[in-house]
C-alpha cells in the first residue's frame, strides 16, 4: 500500500507590497526590486512564498484579494509597506479579503548607511511609518492578522512566518475538513458533545456521522490478497506477537485488524475524509474496536478522535497538517493517571489503543490482548512509549456560546518500564508544575481528550486561533493560578461582546 504523506508543497502565500503614486517611476521600480529580494530572502520556508507587483490603489489591492479568496492554493497574504501606502486604500480589500493574514514589518537593508542618507533614500526606506499607518487600519477594521517585525535574514523572523504559514496550512484543512462520525458520542459524556453547526461556521469542518454498518460492510470487502501484503507490511515494520503471525494461533485478529485498516481506509478516501470518530458503545458487526487501523491512519496525517469526539479529531487533523514534514507527530491523547510524588509529579496519558506511533521513533510491538469493554474480540495494537522531548496538548471544549481551546505546554520524560501495560503511552510533566497545570485545566473546563503534539509549538497554535478568531488559554512557563483564573474571566467577556448580536 503506497501512502502521501501531507505535503504543504501546493499551497503558496502571496507576498503583496503597498504604495502609492506619488513617489514616480524609479522609486517604485527600487521598491518592486527590493521587495523581490525581501521575498528571496525568505526562500526556504514549507509554503512557497509569490511575489505579487507592488498596489498601489484601492481597486488592485480589492482585487487582489478577491483572487486571493478565489484561490484554494493561496492559505495567506503577507503585506508590507515599503513606502507610504495611505491606509484608506486598504478599506475595502481588507474588507474583502477572507485569508490569514500577516503583517511583516521590515526594512530592505539591515544597516543604515548613516554617511550616504538623503532624502531619496528616506522616502524609500519608510515603512518605520508607513507599515504604522498600515498597523492602524487592520485594527481599526478589526483584522485578525500576525504581525512580524525584523529583517528577514533573522532567524526569529523566519520562524515566526514558518510558524503562521503552517497555522494558514491548519486553517485552510480545517476550512475543507470533512469528518465522518461512525456512530454517536459515549453515553452521558458531556465534554465530547458539541455543536455540530456552529463548527462549521467558526472552522469550516464539516462532521456527520454514518451508520457503523456501513464501515463494517467496507471492511467485508476488503480482499483477502490485500489482507496478506499488509499484514507483511506489519510483519516487516513492526515487532510482531508471534502468535499474530501466519500460522500462529491468533492470526486470525491480525487479519481482522488488517481488514479493519483496509476497509476503513477506503471508506476515507472515497468519501474524501479527512478525519473520524468511533465509539466502543456502537461497534455493529465490526469483529473488533479498531485500534491498529487507528492508530496507523493518524500516523498518517488522519484527525481521530474516541467515543464520537470529533472535536479532538478535528485538532488531531489539524495538528498533523500543521506539522507536515517535521519530526514527530500528532495523536489523540488522554491524561490517564497520575504519579504524586511530591515535586516530581508525571502524568501518565494513553487510550483504551488510539494513540498514534507518529510520536514514537522507537520501533513498536504489535500485540493482541483483552479488553474489557466493547463485547467484542480481543483488538490488535501497537504499544510504544511516545520519544522523551517538548511535546504540546491542546484540548477543545465547547462553552455553549463558543469554542475555547486551552494548551499545555509539556515535556514527555524516559518512561520506567511498564511492562504490563499494552498500549500506545506518553509520560509527561507539564509545564509550569503539575498541580498549576491541573488547577488551570480545570479551571478552564478544558476536555479530558487532547491531540497531543510533538511537532509544532504553542506559538503554531496559537496562530491558528487567531486566524481563527477562537479563544485559546495557555498553560505554561509564566503561567499562575490566579492569573489565569483572571484572564478566563477576560476572556469570557471578550469573546461574548467580539460575537456581538
Ligand atoms: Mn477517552
Amino acid at each position: 500500500m503506497t501512502r502521501t504523506p501531507i505535503s504543504l508543497d501546493g499551497f503558496e502565500v502571496w507576498f503583496v507590497t503597498g504604495s502609492q503614486d506619488l513617489y514616480g517611476e524609479e522609486t517604485l521600480r527600487q521598491v518592486a526590486a527590493q521587495s523581490q529580494a525581501v521575498v528571496a530572502g525568505l526562500e526556504g520556508l514549507p509554503v512557497r512564498i509569490v511575489w505579487k507587483p507592488v498596489v498601489k490603489d484601492a481597486d488592485s489591492i480589492r482585487r487582489l484579494a478577491l483572487e486571493v479568496n478565489a484561490r484554494d492554493d493561496v492559505i495567506g497574504v503577507m503585506a508590507w509597506m515599503h513606502t507610504f501606502s495611505p491606509a484608506k486604500m486598504w478599506i475595502a480589500g481588507l474588507h474583502a479579503l477572507q485569508k490569514p493574514l500577516l503583517h511583516l514589518h521590515t526594512q530592505a537593508d539591515v544597516e543604515l548607511p548613516w554617511a550616504e542618507i538623503d532624502f531619496d533614500f528616506m522616502n524609500l526606506n519608510q515603512a518605520a511609518h508607513g507599515d504604522r499607518e498600515f498597523g492602524y487600519i487592520q485594527t481599526r477594521l478589526g483584522v485578525a492578522r500576525k504581525t512580524v517585525v525584523g529583517h528577514v535574514s533573522h532567524p526569529s523572523v523566519r520562524q515566526q512566518v514558518e510558524d503562521w504559514q503552517r497555522a494558514c496550512a491548519g486553517w485552510a484543512a480545517s476550512r475543507s475538513l470533512k469528518l465522518a462520525r461512525f456512530g454517536d458520542n459515549m453515553r452521558y459524556v458531556a465534554v465530547t458533545e458539541g455543536d455540530k453547526t456552529e463548527a462549521e461556521l467558526r472552522f469550516g469542518v464539516q462532521v456527520n456521522t454514518w451508520g457503523v454498518n456501513d464501515l463494517a460492510r467496507a471492511i467485508t470487502q476488503a480482499e483477502p490478497r490485500a489482507i496478506d501484503a499488509l499484514v507483511q507490511e506489519y510483519a516487516d515494520l513492526y515487532d510482531v506477537q508471534p502468535e499474530l503471525l501466519p500460522g500462529g494461533e491468533r492470526h486470525r485478529s491480525l487479519r481482522d485488524g488488517a481488514a479493519i485498516e483496509i476497509g476503513l481506509r477506503s471508506f476515507l478516501e472515497e468519501g474524501g475524509f479527512g478525519a473520524f470518530t468511533t465509539s466502543f458503545e456502537d461497534l455493529g458487526a465490526l469483529p473488533q474496536l479498531p485500534g491498529l487501523a487507528v492508530q496507523r491512519l493518524m500516523a498518517d496525517g488522519y484527525g481521530f478522535g474516541a467515543e464520537g469526539d470529533w472535536k479532538t479529531a478535528v485538532l488531531v487533523r489539524i495538528a498533523n497538517v500543521m506539522g507536515a514534514g517535521l519530526a514527530g507527530g500528532a495523536s489523540l491523547m488522554e491524561d490517564y493517571t497520575y504519579d504524586l510524588v511530591p515535586g516530581d509529579e508525571k502524568i501518565l496519558g494513553a487510550h483504551m489503543l488510539e494513540v498514534s506511533p507518529s510520536i514514537s521513533s522507537e520501533k513498536a510491538r504489535l500485540e493482541v490482548h483483552p479488553l474489557g469493554i466493547g463485547g467484542k474480540d480481543d483488538p490488535v495494537r501497537l504499544v510504544f512509549t511516545a520519544d522523551p522531548g517538548p511535546a504540546l496538548v491542546v484540548a477543545m471544549s465547547d462553552m455553549r456560546d463558543r469554542f475555547r481551546l486551552v494548551a499545555n505546554v509539556v515535556r514527555n520524560i524516559e518512561a520506567p518500564d511498564l511492562p504490563n501495560l499494552p498500549v500506545g503511552r506518553a509520560v509527561w510533566k507539564p509545564a509550569p508544575d503539575f498541580a498549576t497545570s491541573a488547577a488551570c485545566w480545570l479551571a478552564a473546563g478544558a476536555a479530558h481528550h487532547t491531540v497531543m503534539t510533538t511537532a509544532v509549538g504553542l506559538e503554531v497554535f496559537r496562530d491558528f486561533a487567531e486566524i481563527a478568531r477562537t479563544e485559546l488559554a495557555v498553560i505554561d512557563e509564566a503561567t499562575t493560578v490566579r492569573g489565569f483564573q483572571q484572564e478566563l474571566r477576560w476572556n469570557q467577556a471578550y469573546f461574548r461582546l467580539a460575537q456581538g448580536l
